[in-house]
């Protein structure tokens, strides 16, 4: 499989690294980001430590005649887009004129509005499937894995899934005041919108971080997981059979949400432009600028990621429930490609769908498709070598219902 990566961030650097360390599948690797510099640096990184030549090339991917220019160019069969979402559209337009296969790890999101839909890449089916070409969408770890471990539940442990709680653990500590593990402004949108969830066939609003579960974590413990929108609760609940309930919760220590409840009130995480000394600036974006990068944070990160899916259900006639996880070490994750476990977890997945597709497991039906859609047994198995270990363990009940609420909420 020839191989185009876009977007040499924390996590393309994964997905560009892992792809060099499977050169029986990948025959041509090559990395395209805004910032040359940063494409040089994981082109100089991956000689030095795995000794193999890939290709970069600077490209910005809102301009989709460069993006089908490169393409032309490199021949890829498969395109990774490890930008930011913001560009989808444009790689998948691109896509579409090359007739190139697509794959991404997070929705497409206007830059004036944070709104996490998949309407805007769903109405791509016709346009694929005519092209004969496959887009699989949300191949990370949340959305990825978390939705291939429901897909897994569903073909193997059960007869009907009647509630899923995705539960989100980063138990690291970077040893800075704040700081974001992925992309800061795609992060801070992400906690700062309402929440909300999905139960017997209708969304459930609440508040930002308005809920939450005191919630044991494999290997890392009991943590405090707040109740948030995240986009893989959209296609679940249309692609999972009788599911009656689905919800996300992610933990996050007093000092994260101390600093982003300052910058909140202060107007630091506004989407729009303001006017500053003549000059219009997006406050987000000036925040983004001033926060380290995702790529920074590896070297001395302590600590595991917990990240997991509790699935109830009958079996068998019998109710059920199991948890479906992965644990990630930052230290192990730095040690094998410079990076920490937030960017390793997103990275190795969209790797793991590409040997999918060179093998041919998935992208054998050409359209639209979101990664629980897909085949899981073969990715379980695939993924584990890949270095996302899973395991899957019985617990005596689900999460149960919505208690504990903010003291601000009350
Ligand atoms: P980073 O900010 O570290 O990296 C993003 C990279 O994309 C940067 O190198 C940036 O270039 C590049 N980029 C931005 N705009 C363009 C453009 N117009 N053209 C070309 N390149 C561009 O973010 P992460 O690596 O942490 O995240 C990458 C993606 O992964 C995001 O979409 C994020 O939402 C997603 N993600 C998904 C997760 C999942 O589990 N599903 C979890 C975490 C992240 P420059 O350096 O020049 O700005």
């Amino acid at each position: 499989m020839r191989v185009l990566i876009i977007g040499a961030g924390g996590a393309g650097n994964v997905v560009a690294k892992k792809c060099a360390m499977n050169t029986d599948v990948f025959t041509k690797i090559h990395l395209a980001s805004r910032t040359i510099a940063k494409c040089e640096a994981i082109q100089k990184d991956i000689k030095d430590n795995f000794n193999v030549d890939i290709t970069i090339s600077a490209l910005d991917a809102d301009v989709v005649a460069d993006t089908v220019a490169l393409i032309n160019d490199v021949q890829p069969d498969l395109v990774i887009n490890m930008a930011l979402p913001y560009q989808d559209l444009a790689i998948m337009d691109a896509c579409l004129e090359t007739k190139t296969h697509y794959m991404d790890t997070a929705n497409y999101e206007p830059i004036d509005e944070a709104k996490f839909e998949y309407h805007w890449q769903w109405a791509y089916q016709e346009r694929f499937k005519e092209a004969g070409i496959t887009a699989i969408l949300g191949c990370g770890f949340d959305p990825g894995q978390t939705n291939i471990y429901c897909a897994y539940a569903q073909k193997n442990l059960f007869d009907e899934i009647h509630e899923i709680d995705i539960i989100d653990c980063n138990a690291g500590d970077h040893g800075k005041a704040f700081a974001t593990n992925f992309n800061p402004e795609i992060n801070l949108r992400e906690v700062t919108q309402n929440g909300k969830y999905w139960e017997n066939g209708q969304w459930v609003h609440t508040e930002p971080l308005e809920f939450f579960k005191d919630i044991e974590f494999p290997e890392v413990g009991v943590k405090r997981g707040y109740l948030l929108y995240h986009e893989e609760l959209e296609s679940l609940c249309q692609n999972i059979k009788g599911l009656k309930r689905i919800r996300f919760w992610m933990t996050f220590g007093d000092e994260y949400i101390k600093h982003m409840e300052v910058l909140q009130n202060v107007g630091m995480t506004r989407i729009d432009p303001v006017v500053h000394n003549g000059q219009e600036i997006v406050p987000i974006q000036f925040l983004k600028t001033l926060l380290p990068e995702p790529s920074s944070l590896s070297e001395g990160y302590e600590g595991k990621t917990s990240i997991g899916c509790v699935i109830t259900g009958i079996k068998d006639g019998q109710e059920k429930t199991v948890l479906i996880y992965n644990v990630c070490d930052h230290a192990k994750t730095h040690e094998e490609v410079q990076a920490q476990a937030v960017s390793y977890t997103t990275g190795v997945p969209p790797v793991t769908g590409a040997i999918m597709m060179a093998k041919g497991h998935w992208g054998t039906e050409a359209g639209v498709w979101n990664v629980e859609q897909l085949d899981p047994n073969p990715f379980m198995e695939e993924v584990a070598k890949q270095g996302l270990e899973w395991h899957v363990v019985e617990l005596p009940n689900g999460l149960g219902e919505l208690t504990q609420r903010r003291a601000k909420y009350e």
